[in-house]
Order: structure tokens, then sequence, then C-alpha cells
């Protein structure tokens, strides 16, 4: 296994791994970016197949957190952890008090926080070991995942008006795949805006949640991305908008939470020439970043939410330069994104110029 070769490595600052022989713990900690401040980004517990699945995942996962946190305005860089394991049966304390021991040596560099698979308890005892967690009940912000949802359903709601030309979402269909922290809270905003809801979740208690509680119409899960809907909400895993799914896609806006949306990046032009509005994944879902760099003394839930919901002035910003341009909408993203972090190294070496002329 090579990382240096690894198609999805990206001049990532650094990338780190960790095994405990007591707990079995084995986790990957990727730093993609820290030119804005600090790597603060999930950590993701999951059966990966292989070290190979895993490393892939990091590299990808902390670079999107380069992005995400730029676009957001945030004085935060990009890195994500991995733990290799199964959520619902390899968990202990003592394994996230590694978990916490292999955080700590990063020096703050690195940030943890919530991720699938790991909840807010996880953290809290890898809190134990290393004081570079956030997102803790401590800090007040507790689970980011409700701020999350709330970023998503502007940006869908941002779509709806840009595309649909609907100034609310009363009697839209959309199709929501993954009914857990964010899927689930989306869901909720959404039968409360009047949107028509189809779902599916591999597990059947939430789907039978969603359709006892909010009127959702259940579907099989391999059904749910060419379900006939007016939009297409992402919720579960990466890699959803690929060859298979993108032409028998009926939807035409893909807006939703999950990271990594597109397998590769020209399945953003595939969408854009089947006339599909992408609200970039990065650019709606940094509702729970956005919530967590408010953390600290003087937490203000409500100020923050009202940033939260800013996405929806960059969600447009994105369809409008992407219309002027004829380019992909995640193009426009990272373009964007990238333009703040070379704004901050242009500074950052002009400030050492001067150091060094005046020093
Ligand atoms: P979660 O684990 O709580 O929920 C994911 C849900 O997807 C689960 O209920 C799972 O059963 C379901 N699922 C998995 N495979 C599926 C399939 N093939 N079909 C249908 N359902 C399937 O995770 P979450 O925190 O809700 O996050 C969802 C997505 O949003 C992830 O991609 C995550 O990286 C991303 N995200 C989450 C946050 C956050 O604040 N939690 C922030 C940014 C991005």
């Amino acid at each position: 296994m090579s990382v240096f070769a690894s198609k999805d490595f990206d001049d990532h600052e650094s990338v780190l791994f960790f095994h405990d022989r007591n707990t079995g713990l084995k986790a990957i900690i990727a730093v993609h970016d820290t030119t804005l401040g600090p790597a603060l980004g999930g950590t993701r517990m999951w059966a990966y197949r292989n070290d190979e699945e895993a490393l892939e995942d990091v590299l990808r996962l902390s670079r999107g957190m380069t992005y995400k946190s730029s676009l957001a305005g945030l004085n935060l860089g990009g890195g994500k952890s991995v733990i290799i394991g199964n959520a619902r049966t390899d968990k202990s304390e003592a394994l996230f008090e590694a978990f916490g021991r292999a955080v700590d040596t990063l020096g703050g560099k690195y940030i943890a926080a919530e991720d699938v698979g790991t909840s807010v308890a996880d953290l809290e005892a890898a809190r134990h070991t290393t004081p570079h967690i956030a997102g803790i009940s401590e800090g007040k912000v507790g689970d980011p995942s409700p701020a999350t949802a709330w970023g998503v359903f502007n940006g869908l709601l941002a779509a709806a008006e840009f595309r649909l030309k609907r100034p609310d979402l009363k009697g839209v269909r959309v199709a929501v795949q993954g009914l857990g922290h964010v899927g689930y809270g989306l869901c909720e905003y959404l039968a409360e805006a009047g949107a028509e809801l189809v779902v599916s979740d591999i597990y059947d208690k939430l789907v039978n949640k969603a359709v006892q509680n909010l009127g959702a119409v259940a579907v099989a899960p391999e059904t749910i991305t060419s379900q006939d809907v007016d939009i297409f909400a992402p919720c579960a895993l990466g890699a959803i908008l690929n060859d298979k799914t993108i032409p028998d896609m009926k939807a035409t806006i893909v807006a939703g939470s999950a990271n990594n949306q597109l397998a590769e990046p020209r399945h953003g032009i595939d969408l854009m020439n089947r006339n599909i509005l992408y609200a970039p994944d990065y650019a709606i879902n940094a509702g729970g970043i956005i919530i967590i760099s408010h953390e600290g003394p003087g937490f203000n839930r409500q100020k923050a939410m009202q940033e939260v919901a800013g996405i929806h002035q960059t969600a447009l910003r994105i369809f409008e330069r992407a219309a002027r341009d004829n380019k992909p909408t995640g193009e426009i993203a990272d373009t964007l994104a990238w333009e703040r972090i070379e704004a901050a190294r242009a500074r950052k070496h002009e400030n050492t110029k001067i150091r060094k002329i005046t020093g």
C-alpha cells in the first residue's frame, strides 16, 4: 500500500497510522492542509474491507474538509480520521481513549469530531486522553448533525429556488437516501416545509419511523436514486453519483449531506450535461463544522444556526457563477474555496518577507 502514489493523495501535510495492542485500535489520521488553521474533521468508524479502502477514504475526506472549511469562511484547515472496525460491535471506552492518545500526538494540529459510526459519547471517551476534541457536550455544541441538517435544508431550498423557481417546498417531491443523524433531521425540516418524502435506509426501524411520523413513502434502497422526484438528497455514503446511477436519475436537483457524492469529478460534468443541478456536497453540508467553530465560552446556538443558514447564499453564489461560466457547480465551489487558501498563503508569504526585511 502506497500513500504518496495513491490516486487520492493530494499534497497532504501528514498521514499517520496508529495501532494499540491492548484495545485493537487501528486508525489513520490525515491532515490535508493547515493554511487557514488547525485541521478539524470527523472520525469515521467503518468496517473497511482492507487498509487501502480506509486510506482512500481518509485521504479523500480530509481534502474535502480543507475545501469545506474554506468555502464556509472558517479559519480551519482540513483533516479527518478513520477507525477500522464495526461501529455496532467493536466499540469500547478504552478503544476511544486509545484513539484520543493518537490524536494527542499531533499536539492540536488535528482536532477530532463526530462522523459516520461515532457518537458524542465516543468522543467524550477520547476527551479523557486529549483536549483536541470538538462537538462534545462539554463544549456545549454536542452532536453537530442537527446543524448539518439545517444547512443542507438551506442549500436545498436555494437549489429549488434556482432550478425549480420555487419560493417554498410545498408539494416538491424529495427522495432521501439514509435516515441517520442528518438524513432524518433533514426529513423533519422537509416535512414541515410541506415537501413529499420518499425515503430509504438499510435499517427498517428508521424507515418505519419516517413513514409513521412524517408521512414518508418507503422504497427499496436500490431504487432510491431513480425515483420520479424533483430532488434527490443523498444522506448515506459517498460515490453515489456514478456511471450507474446518473443515467437513470429523474430528479433535476441533487442536494444532500453525504460527503464525496461524485464518484469521480467527471460525474459533475455528466450531471451538468443531463441538466441536473448538483449542490456541491461540502458547500451545503458545512453546518456541523460551522457550529463547531462557534464552540467555547459564550457559545450562542441561535447565532451559530443563523450563520449556518448562510449556506443558502453560498449555494446561490455557486449556482449563479456555474451558470454564468457554463461550468460544473463542483468546479466552481473548488475554485471559490481554493481562492481563499491561496490568498491566505500569499499573505503569510508576504508577512514572512516583511519579517525577514525588518527583523
Ligand atoms: P449516520 O451513520 O447517522 O447515517 C447514515 C445512514 O445511512 C444510516 O442510517 C445508514 O443505515 C444509512 N445507509 C447506509 N447505507 C445505505 C444505503 N445503501 N441505502 C440507504 N441507507 C443507507 O450518518 P450521518 O451523520 O447522518 O451522516 C450521513 C452523511 O452525511 C455521511 O456521508 C456523512 O459523512 C455526511 N455528513 C455528516 C455530518 C454530520 O454532522 N453528521 C456532517 C457533514 C457530512
